[in-house]
């Protein structure tokens, strides 16, 4: 397995691994990575990639000044170890001043999928993310690129980006991997006390029933994450193509919520 540091020597090594023919997918995360990211790596491998690249970086641009940027939890050595488990061939592990040099002043905006949701709760962090995966779309030149859709309207603004900018680049989304409690993997999850743990287990619950057709509107479903005593920041029933925002939960929407057990913010969704 490979490792870099340095974008060039990432994208020398990439344009001689195209020309010589090779299937390049790349895989993009912060790292501190957990079952979900690698279902991403096993997802690239049963897609017949010769090259899996795995990108670890914490990307400052895509946080907000009170987020938790200094706090993210990191840990190099334990991902290197499990990105060669689980089959990657390259990773590449930048640091912030090697991707954003002196007086960077290019941003990749997208304008309509970004608004709304997390985009209006997190000014800037879509820009945040378009720019950097715009970068490493540069970098690497993949044939594909997968997304988990735990992000989903990450996963949504990326295929906008891609669309609208011609990258010519795949966009795979794979299905979000859980706890056995149903909680979905997170990076983040290793913030939570014991006792936030157990409330957070509301918001994968409460989306569960409203899959199920038990929970009916966007505002039970608050309560009920209320109920447990997290903070809701949004829940929301939009068009899961269009991310337009839906009155009536049916099929074709995807059920969106944000909510903090303590001071951490949590997201989860379900496609209907
Ligand atoms: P992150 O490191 O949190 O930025 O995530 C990197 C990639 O892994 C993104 O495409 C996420 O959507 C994806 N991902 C994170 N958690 C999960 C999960 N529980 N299931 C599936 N994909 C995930």
């Amino acid at each position: 397995m490979k490792i870099f540091r340095n974008p060039a020597g990432l994208q020398k090594w990439a344009k001689a691994r195209r020309r010589a023919g090779a299937k390049i997918a790349l895989v993009p995360t912060m790292g501190y990575l957990h079952e979900g990211h690698l279902s991403l790596i096993a997802k690239a491998k049963a897609k017949g990639a010769d090259e899996i690249v795995v990108s670890v970086f914490v990307n400052p641009v895509q946080f907000g000044p009170n987020e938790d940027y200094a706090a993210y939890p990191r840990d190099e050595k334990a991902d290197l170890a499990k990105c060669r488990a689980a089959g990657a061939t390259a990773v590449f592990f930048p640091t912030p001043a090697n991707m954003y040099l002196d007086a960077h002043s290019t941003y990749v905006v997208e304008e309509r999928l970004s608004q709304g949701l997390c985009g209006a709760r997190r000014p800037g962090h879509f820009r945040g993310v378009c720019t950097v995966v715009a970068k490493l779309f540069n970098l690497v030149s993949p044939d594909f690129a997968v997304f988990g859709q735990k992000d989903y309207q990450q996963a949504q603004v990326i295929k906008r980006m891609v669309r609208d900018l011609n990258f010519g680049i795949e966009i795979v989304v794979a299905p979000i991997v859980r706890e056995p409690s149903g909680l979905a993997r997170s990076s983040r999850n290793t913030y939570l006390s014991a006792d936030e743990r157990a409330r957070a287990l509301a918001i994968s619950r409460t989306l569960r029933e409203v899959k199920a057709g038990r929970i009916k509107t966007v505002a039970a479903a608050a309560k009920a994450i209320a109920r447990a005593g997290l903070k809701v920041d949004y829940v929301e029933c939009v068009d899961a193509k269009t991310l337009e925002p839906r009155r009536r939960i049916a099929k074709g929407c995807c059920v969106l919520a944000a909510a903090y057990a303590g001071k951490t913010r949590l997201i989860d969704n379900v496609v209907v």
